[in-house]
């Protein structure tokens, strides 16, 4: 029979086979997460499904001052594609019940950030909800990656948020890059950056720099800190860097450094659960047809 998408696959770039390579070796508690992220990594690189489904921003004059880019579009997207890749993680992480959970749903949920959305479909596909919330990560990283492609060339020119101005996430790191180690922020989801002053909170933009402050490694690593806020307890990675990371590096830069993460939630400092912006977008199929072959296939 043929089967089109049942395969997964794995990431044509070099750079992202070594990266991924070496992360197994260095985590390998990780195992399941690095093979979500690699089957993501490797259909990011399936550019054409994914760039088909970029919607039209709405006009800047329309659209709410603090509102991502991607805040209240429609994704067109092609649902056979779409779906079989939701399955093909679904199956990666929960062999079983891949069938049991709509991958379109997933996938609008997923671009939306919207947990309890995702917590629902876990409860009706029997399965655990952070396993879900996981792969809803993974599946929208393709979709999300080619609106920055296609889409960084609309951002606002000037963005005061902590959260990303493309698609509402906080940000996973503070990069500082090149001599004028200006801060920026990257978004582990879209893999947009953007500046931002380096004493402001990202999270509850508190300025007064006694409440602001970072945490460096005794010894080794001058290159990574820990920017912590006594205001709202949130804390994000600082990374000195010679270049910018590439989009799909930064969520395995984020697992090569838990050991920051574990140093901050010592300490009582944590990541937000809910999103920056609650994104409403929705995730439709082309043509916008009911009826699919679902089920009886594939
Ligand atoms: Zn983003
Ligand atoms: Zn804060």
């Amino acid at each position: 029979m043929h089967w089109p998408h049942a395969r997964i696959r794995r990431a044509r770039n070099l750079e992202t086979q070594e990266r991924v390579a070496a992360a197994r070796r260095d985590n390998p508690e990780s195992e399941q997460w690095l093979g979500l992220l690699e089957a993501a990594l490797g259909e990011n690189e399936n550019g054409a499904v994914w760039e088909a489904a970029v919607p039209s921003p709405r006009p800047a004059a329309e659209r709410p001052v603090k509102a991502p880019l991607l805040s209240d579009v429609q994704m067109t997207v092609d649902g056979r594609a779409a779906r079989g890749w939701v399955r093909r993680l679904l199956t990666l992480a929960h062999p079983g019940n891949a069938r049991r959970i709509d991958g379109m749903a997933l996938l609008e949920a997923a671009v939306c950030h919207d947990d309890e959305r995702l917590d629902a479909l876990a409860r009706a596909g029997g399965m655990e909800a952070p396993a879900l919330r996981v792969v809803a990560q993974m599946a929208a990283l393709p979709l999300l990656q080619a609106c920055t492609r296609r889409l960084a060339g609309e951002l606002p020119p000037s963005w005061w948020e902590g959260y990303c101005p493309m698609c509402g996430a906080w940000p996973v790191v503070a990069e500082y890059t090149g001599l004028e180690r200006k801060r920026r922020l990257r978004c582990g989801r879209c893999g947009t950056g953007w500046a931002i002053p380096v004493l402001r909170c990202v999270f509850c933009d508190e300025t007064w720099h006694e409440n602001l402050g970072y945490f460096t490694p005794e010894a080794g690593e001058q290159t990574h800190k820990i920017e912590v806020c006594d205001t709202c307890k949130g804390y994000v990675k600082g990374f000195t860097t010679v270049r910018a990371l590439p989009p799909w590096a930064i969520l395995l830069d984020d697992l090569a450094t838990v050991p920051l993460d574990v140093v901050a939630l010592e300490r009582g400092y944590r990541r937000p659960d809910r999103p920056g912006y609650a994104l409403r977008a929705e995730v439709v199929e082309v043509g916008g047809g009911r009826w699919s072959l679902e089920g009886w296939f594939r």
